[in-house]
């Protein structure tokens, strides 16, 4: 049996399931596939508890897609990134740097909201479109193109014509496979706890990053939980310390968690569970195929620094949007401008976090020093200051 559509997306992570909002609202027929069914509570098995710092360009590509009216009241404004640098022998702040909104525009940074709950609202929008369509528990599972279509292999046996396959089947993408595209791949040995956190001090819309080794210490501002301010940890670590870290009671990862803090928030009360995600830089060596396009984690990852990940990926969409006519959708000229238009700009990208991570990894004082040194002397120079708060957050 042969079903068609005009866009077959193989994946409903979050940037599948954004992909099928947008395309949706756009007016294509859309049949998106996933073979997990996505968790939409924050306390049930599986949960996602990362959070993503939407950043200002990501916002009108939410919008377009119906989704922003939707998310907008639970989000948290980003107002000041501040990096903090705990590299001495001594775990505690020996310099801050506030990179502030308020000198770029009116605007802040960039939103903060929970992995579950943007899968909550996009399922919600998802509803809303009559064209679109969600099938959890399927798993795309091969792939044959051809110059006008893309035919998909279901895990059930059906076959799906598009005229477009969006690969949105995250880093080991199985689509990206059956093109043959080859990846090119970072490892650091380093792992990442995400957790949320009550505090005592209130966290005043300031995003913080405390650099000490083995990775940064991110706490990102989540709404107040009874009262009380909290926000979203994510702790990076060699791959050993992640491992011995998960095995301390609850009383001994606070504290060790409350030294890594440096007491900058005051006692940090663990809110949530501990979950933990291998972290690897990546980049596909093409994301055009026939009649295929890959995004978001297929295309490429980077570590959760300067929260690039997903706003890259909608990056991607806000591209694959803007270049889809209905009598052109997927042809050879519009995957090849797809290309050439997203992969010089991811690999720069990709370059700029590896070496932003491997400078936070350092465990050597000496190296720890030149690090401070280097964030002193570009935090000096306003130009320079200003040029990487627009690089970082992709304004132009
Ligand atoms: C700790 C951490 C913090 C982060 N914080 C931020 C942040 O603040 N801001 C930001 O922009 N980014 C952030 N990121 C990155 C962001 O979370 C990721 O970019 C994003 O979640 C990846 O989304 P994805 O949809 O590409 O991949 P995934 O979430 O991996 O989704 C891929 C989906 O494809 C499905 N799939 C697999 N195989 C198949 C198949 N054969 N057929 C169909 N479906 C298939 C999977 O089940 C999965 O649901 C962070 C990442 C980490 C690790």
């Amino acid at each position: 049996m042969r079903e068609t559509v005009d866009i077959m997306i193989a994946g409903g992570g979050v940037a599948g399931l954004a992909a099928a909002a947008a395309f949706g609202s756009a007016g294509y027929r859309v049949l998106c596939v996933d073979p997990a069914a996505p968790v939409t509570e924050s306390t049930a098995q599986g949960a996602d508890l990362r959070t993503t710092a939407f950043l200002q360009p990501s916002v009108p590509v939410l919008q377009a897609a119906g989704l922003w009216e939707r998310l907008a009241p639970h989000a948290m404004p980003l107002q000041v990134m501040r990096i903090v640098d705990a590299g001495g022998p001594e775990p505690v702040a020996r310099s801050t740097h506030d990179f502030d909104a308020a000198d770029l525009s009116d605007q802040p940074f960039g939103w903060n909201l929970p992995n579950w709950l943007l899968r909550r609202e996009f399922l919600a929008r998802m509803a809303e479109l009559p064209d679109v369509r969600f099938e959890p528990g399927i798993a795309a599972t091969d792939l044959l193109t051809r110059e006008s279509e893309a035919i998909v292999t279901l895990g059930d046996g059906r076959r799906i014509a598009a005229r477009l396959l969006l690969a949105a089947d995250g880093r080991h993408s199985r689509m990206r496979a059956a093109l043959g595209i080859n990846v090119q791949t970072f490892r650091y040995g380093q792992k990442a706890l995400a957790f949320a956190v009550t505090h005592d001090l209130p966290h005043d819309n300031v995003s913080t990053e405390i650099h000490r080794s083995g990775g940064p210490f991110t706490l990102v501002p989540l709404p107040d939980r009874d009262g009380t301010p909290c926000s979203a940890v994510v702790w990076m670590e060699s791959g050993p310390e992640i491992a011995r870290l998960q095995t301390l009671s609850d009383t001994r990862f606070d504290e060790e968690m409350n030294t890594r803090s440096c007491g900058l928030f005051g006692r940090l009360q663990r809110a949530s569970a501990l979950t933990v995600w291998p972290i690897i830089a990546q980049i596909a060596d093409r994301f055009d195929g026939e009649r295929s396009a890959l995004m978001a984690e297929a295309a490429h990852v980077v570590p959760p620094i300067g929260a690039q990940g997903l706003n890259m990926s909608l990056a991607d969409l806000k591209v694959l949007l803007d270049l889809a006519r209905p009598e052109t959708l997927g042809n050879a000229g519009m995957l090849r401008t797809y290309h050439q238009r997203r992969w010089p700009e991811v690999r720069l990208r990709v370059a700029g976090v590896d070496m932003l991570n491997r400078a936070s990894m350092a465990s050597a004082q000496p190296l720890r020093d030149a690090r401070a040194a280097a964030l002193n002397a570009f935090y000096s120079l306003r130009p320079v200051r200003h040029g990487l708060m627009r690089l970082g957050i992709g304004m132009r």
